[in-house]
């Protein structure tokens, strides 16, 4: 596999990816297609955790490419890593959430944590031994994750964790869980703060993965926090920050669901394409229908936009990353994210539409992406709270 590495730039040029970023574009293709999408139908039908893509990603080092170099990671630069989610996303939208929630559930100890807990927790996430989620939201607790009632008390050197959270991406698989809890019921955002909690901590526990429209293989979970009682250093950065940790992460990670969306839809859109070209109706390929063919146009030309777009976010997200200037990062991540998953919902209902009766069954894969589309609307933030961000962000 080539290595992701970090670019010397960090704009892509004019958001194009590097030599390097094809390369590694061309290996997690073969990969995906070879290991992760024999299994992609089963996986949903079945609703089990895509292990086999667990196992080739790891043993190909693309389960966490963002983990830093100083911590056994790739140090892959944020391009690579939605070159990688994207890749991934093209054949099985489920597998491609290991690479996306292993970005999000370590991306806070990557920004607020201490040394000694980014040795602790990265090292195993880069090295394959852990996976990691993000618990924000809670079944109360959703567009205004600001509202949660998770509390954790300080008792000496420790605090004790109690509460719900809800909708929790890879539960019950994942080793380490950041968790933001009020520490301050006084001061809402300002009173909360983030902690690494670990599937063993006693107290903690999973409620039974949801039954969902798409994703079916990735795990979604409650996890219930009962009297844990975790050490006070396992808190990232200082008491209060958790919220804007939580908020700066989603502004770096949003970029991983518009690549999610973009390897969905172009997933389906590829497999419209081969369609057509077979499809016989009225005597020919209906592929040289004038309006099927403006359809795919159409496909084709809101999938590139929401690319460029994506890599515009992913190059502002490296920016920052490196330290340098961020100002517009949560305008183009919201707008990613948004501009990108609309997209996707519009692509893979195309395609199906383009298969006819046969896209609507389970014997083809673009109902499966169609439904797996609708995903990346809703979280990280529904589109209408991107809109929310994006009003009060705006350029
Ligand atoms: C499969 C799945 C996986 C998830 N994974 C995770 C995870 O790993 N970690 C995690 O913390 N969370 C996760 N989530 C939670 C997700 O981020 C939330 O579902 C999402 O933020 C919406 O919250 P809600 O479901 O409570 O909807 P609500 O907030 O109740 O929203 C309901 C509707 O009201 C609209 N709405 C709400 N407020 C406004 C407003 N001010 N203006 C306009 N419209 C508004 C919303 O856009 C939406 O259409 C996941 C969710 C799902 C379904």
């Amino acid at each position: 596999m080539a290595s992701p590495g970090k670019s010397a730039a960090a704009d892509f040029g004019l958001y194009r990816p590097s030599e390097e970023h094809d390369m590694l574009r061309d290996s997690v293709r073969a990969l995906s297609e070879a290991k992760i999408a024999p299994f992609a139908a089963e996986v949903d039908e079945e609703g089990r955790f895509p292990q086999e893509a667990r196992d080739a990603l790891e043993a190909n080092d693309l389960h966490a490419v963002h983990v830093p170099e100083a911590y056994g990671g790739a140090g892959a630069d944020a391009l690579a890593t939605v070159i990688v989610i994207e890749e991934v996303a093209r054949v099985c939208a489920s597998s491609s959430l290991i690479p996306a929630v292993n970005k999000l559930g370590s991306l806070p100890v990557v920004l607020s944590g201490s040394e000694e807990l980014k040795k602790r927790y990265l090292t195993p996430l880069a090295d394959g031994r852990a996976m990691f989620s993000y618990c924000l939201s809670e079944p109360d607790a959703g567009s205004d994750a600001g509202g949660m009632k998770t509390k954790a008390v300080r008792d000496g050197d420790h605090y004790v964790l109690n509460g719900v959270k809800r909708w929790i991406t890879n539960a019950g698989v994942s080793d380490y869980y950041t968790v933001m809890a009020v520490t301050d019921p006084e001061k809402r955002t300002k009173g909360i703060s983030a902690f690494v909690v670990e599937k063993d901590d006693e107290g903690v526990s999973f409620g039974a993965p949801e039954k969902k429209l798409g994703i079916k293989g990735s795990p979604t979970r409650e996890v219930y926090l009962d009297n844990v009682r975790i050490p006070a250093d396992r808190m990232l950065g200082e008491e209060g920050s958790g919220f804007a940790t939580a908020m700066q992460t989603l502004d770096h990670t949003r970029i991983t669901i518009a690549a999610q969306a973009l390897g969905i839809a172009q997933g389906a859109l590829d497999y419209a394409k081969g369609y057509v070209a077979e499809r016989k109706q009225f005597g020919k390929p209906i592929g040289d229908f004038q309006g099927v063919q403006f359809m795919l146009a159409d496909m084709a030309m809101k999938l590139e936009a929401a690319r460029q777009l994506t890599y515009a976010a992913a190059a502002r997200s490296e920016r920052v990353t490196l330290g340098g200037d961020g100002e517009d990062l949560t305008f183009f991540g919201a707008a990613a994210k948004c501009y990108a998953s609309d997209a996707a919902m519009e692509i893979t209902t195309d395609a199906v539409q383009l298969l006819g009766g046969y896209g609507y069954t389970r014997d083809y894969p673009v109902e499966r992406m169609m439904r797996d589309a609708k995903i990346t609307q809703i979280y990280e933030g529904t589109n209408q709270v991107q809109r929310i961000v994006m009003a009060r962000n705006l350029p």
